[in-house]
């Protein structure tokens, strides 16, 4: 018996009307849900009570973030095909969250070349991508240029392949290694062939919190500025959350308070996703500074006020089934999830952190998940859009290339 999925299978709705949960709901939590059915979506105080509701409060809460879902975004599940690429584990920023960095003496401290990457990127087009998600650690001794040089190397090859690539910290760090201002290096790597970055390196955007899980990480304003910039040069994100560490829920009510105000300021936010802190072999949870808590319901009552706070705001939730894994990912379906992310391929970081969900999952295996749960998927591109109609090929030069070398 899984004990974690038959907590969560008691909050999900079994049937009982709608109305009849929310008038069972506390007077304040009723109202709240009350308003969110009618398009007023909760205020910052109002979803932190949200994120704290338990027993009845919460089945509540996630009965009405599924009817919110239905009438926003259908009974669609999107998901993507794509890879992921973490081109080197080399990292100096030492974040306490994180099994993933190495000293670039340590026997397993890698760094790929263009050559490398380009292997990889042909692999997955192969498996029929259609988005390359890279990032990796903050390595000194790659070149000031080297994430463009990627970028052109890769479009050059692969020029339809969506690139996702390059959180907040990396554009940070390649933006003084170039000496340039943020607008004219993230125009620089849009013009290589960027069409999107990851809003990671969010975790949590309050300093003291960012003091306490990496000190030399990028800054609340910085990440903002750099977000931003991003939407305004015409580069989108995605927008994050990693909790379940050292975080309160005003933390967590102020982050999205923040994310929202960003996302009506430039729409440039293509999704929300919330991650649950992977902590076994962290450095956080070995120095005793974090308890953890389990996945189930504190990643429903998540989910769930998120699908009421962005209502309006950002439409599009994404679920992980890297940090909860599939059952669970598939159950938070019903909690007002409406995207299963992506086939990754190559997962690294959660399960260097103790992960157990595995580093891929198919597309069928991800159509089936979504069935399961009595929803349609279908596969999306990077951006929400309809998927083009061939598949994505090498350009000739690069198959010319390649079919010239034994064994490449
Ligand atoms: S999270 Fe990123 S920046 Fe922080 S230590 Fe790991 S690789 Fe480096």
């Amino acid at each position: 018996m899984n004990l974690v999925t038959d907590e969560v299978r008691r909050l999900l709705p079994d049937g009982t009307p709608l109305d009849r949960l929310v008038a069972e709901a506390t007077t304040d939590i009723a109202g709240i849900l009350e308003r969110a059915l009618a398009r007023q979506a909760p205020t910052k105080d109002e979803v932190e009570r949200l994120l704290m509701t338990t027993g009845g409060d919460l089945r509540a809460l996630v009965a009405t973030a599924d009817q919110v879902r239905r009438e926003d975004a259908g009974d669609v599940v999107t998901y993507v095909v794509n890879r992921n690429v973490n081109f080197t584990n080399v990292c100096f920023v030492n974040c306490q969250f994180c099994a993933f960095k190495r000293q670039r003496w340590e026997s397993d401290a890698y760094n790929h070349g263009t050559d490398e990457v380009l292997g990889k990127v042909a692999e997955a087009v192969e498996r029929g991508a259609t988005e390359i998600c890279m990032q990796g650690g903050i390595n000194p001794q790659m070149g000031a240029f080297t994430y463009r040089d990627m970028l052109v190397a890769i479009k050059s090859a692969f020029p339809q392949i969506h690139v996702h690539a390059f959180s907040p910290m990396e554009i940070m760090y390649g933006s003084r290694r170039t000496n340039m201002p943020y607008g004219e290096y993230l125009a620089m790597l849009r013009d290589a062939g960027l069409g999107s970055i990851p809003g990671t390196a969010a975790e949590i955007l309050d300093d003291e919190v960012r003091e306490i899980l990496s000190h030399k990480k990028v800054d609340v304003a910085t990440w903002i500025e750099i977000v931003t910039t991003a939407h305004r040069v015409g580069v989108p994100s995605t927008a994050t959350i990693m909790y379940g560490h050292v975080e309160t829920t005003a933390h967590v009510a102020a982050h999205l308070a923040l994310v929202r105000r960003l996302q009506e300021e430039t729409g440039g936010f293509t999704e929300f996703v919330p991650l649950h802190f992977i902590h076994q072999n962290t450095a956080l949870f070995q120095r005793g500074l974090v308890r953890p808590t389990a996945n189930g319901a504190a990643d429903f009552s998540m989910y769930a006020a998120c699908r009421l706070f962005f209502r309006g705001t950002i439409d599009n939730l994404q679920t992980s089934w890297v940090k909860l894994g599939h059952e669970l990912a598939a159950l938070s379906l019903a909690a007002g999830v409406n995207d299963f992310g992506g086939t990754l391929m190559e997962e690294s970081i959660s399960r260097e952190a103790g992960a157990d969900a595995g580093e891929y999952t198919s597309a069928a295996e991800i159509e089936q998940l979504i069935r399961s749960m009595g929803r349609i998927p279908r596969q999306r591109t990077t951006l929400y859009k309809e998927l083009p109609a061939q598949p994505y090929v090498a350009t000739a030069a690069y198959s010319a290339a390649h079919a010239a070398v034994p064994g490449a």
